[in-house]
C-alpha cells in the first residue's frame, strides 16, 4: 500500500507539523498530476514497498515532534479497508490526528471513515466542472457523493483546486461554484508544470489567473475562505 514516507512536512498538513506517507495506485489520470511514479504502474511497480509496521515505527520515533500525520498518494482511499485499519493503528499506536488527502472517488469509504471519526482533516480535490470529469477518467458522481458526506463536516474540510486553465474556464468554475458553497475553506494550488501526467506543452501559468480566480470565487462565495497554496 505504501511506497513513500517523509518524516517531517511543514507543509501538508495546515497549522501542523507532520509525517507524511504515501499510497500507489490512482483510478483517475489529471493532466497536471506530478505524482506520476506513484500513479502509473508500470512506475510505481519499481518503487519499494514499504511496510505498515516500519511507517507506525517511524510516525512513533518522531512523536515529540511532530503534531499530525498526512496520507495522500496517488488515491489513498482505493485502498479500502486496509486503509481504515492502517488509520486505526496510526490513532491506537501514536494518538496523532490524521489528515487524508483524496480525490473524492470513493464515498463509501469516506462515509466509513467520518463515521468512525478517524480523520481530523480531509483535503479534497475539485478538479473541473462536473461535465468534465471523464476527461480525467473520473466519474463526478462518485465526487459529488464525497461532497455530500463531507458536507456534514465542513469544518474539517478543505478543498483544493488546482489552478490549470484549460480545466478552469469561466464556465467549468461557475458550475462548481454550488458545490463549492457547501464548505468553508477553499484552497488554491499552484500547477507545477514538469513531469505532469500529460507532457504538453503548457509552460507556467501567467500570475495573474490565481488572481482572476480568487476574484471570481470571492465575488460568488464571500463567506468561503480562500487559501493561496503556494
Ligand atoms: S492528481 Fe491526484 S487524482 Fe489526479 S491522477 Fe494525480 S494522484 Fe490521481
Amino acid at each position: 500500500m505504501i511506497k513513500g514516507f517523509i518524516g517531517t512536512s511543514l507543509v501538508d498538513y495546515p497549522g501542523r507539523i507532520s509525517s507524511v506517507v504515501f499510497t500507489y495506485g490512482c483510478n483517475f489520470r489529471c493532466p497536471f498530476c506530478y505524482n506520476i511514479d506513484l500513479v502509473l504502474p508500470e512506475r510505481y511497480k519499481k518503487l519499494k514497498n514499504l511496510p505498515e509496521s516500519w511507517v507506525i515505527e517511524e510516525i512513533k520515533r518522531r512523536k515529540g515532534f511532530i503534531k499530525g500525520v498526512v496520507i495522500t498518494g496517488g488515491e489513498p482511499t482505493l485502498w479500502g479497508k486496509k486503509l481504515i485499519r492502517f488509520v486505526e493503528e496510526i490513532r491506537i499506536e501514536t494518538g496523532l490526528p490524521v489528515k487524508l488527502d483524496t480525490n473524492g472517488s470513493q464515498p463509501e469509504l469516506v462515509k466509513s471513515l467520518v463515521e468512525d471519526r478517524l480523520i481530523d482533516f480531509w483535503a479534497v480535490d475539485f478538479k473541473t466542472s462536473p461535465a468534465r470529469y471523464f476527461e480525467l477518467e473520473g466519474d463526478f458522481r462518485l465526487v459529488e457523493e464525497t461532497f455530500k458526506v463531507l458536507k456534514e463536516v465542513a469544518d474539517q474540510v478543505e478543498i483544493r483546486i488546482t489552478l490549470y486553465p484549460p480545466l478552469l474556464t469561466e464556465e467549468d468554475l461557475e458550475e462548481m461554484v454550488p458545490y463549492l458553497s457547501w464548505f468553508k475553506r477553499i484552497a488554491l494550488q499552484k500547477f507545477v508544470p514538469e513531469h505532469t501526467l500529460k507532457q504538453e506543452a503548457l509552460g507556467p501559468v501567467n500570475p495573474s489567473f490565481y488572481h482572476k480566480v480568487a476574484e471570481f470565487l470571492r465575488e460568488r462565495l464571500p463567506e468561503v475562505s480562500l487559501i493561496k497554496r503556494f
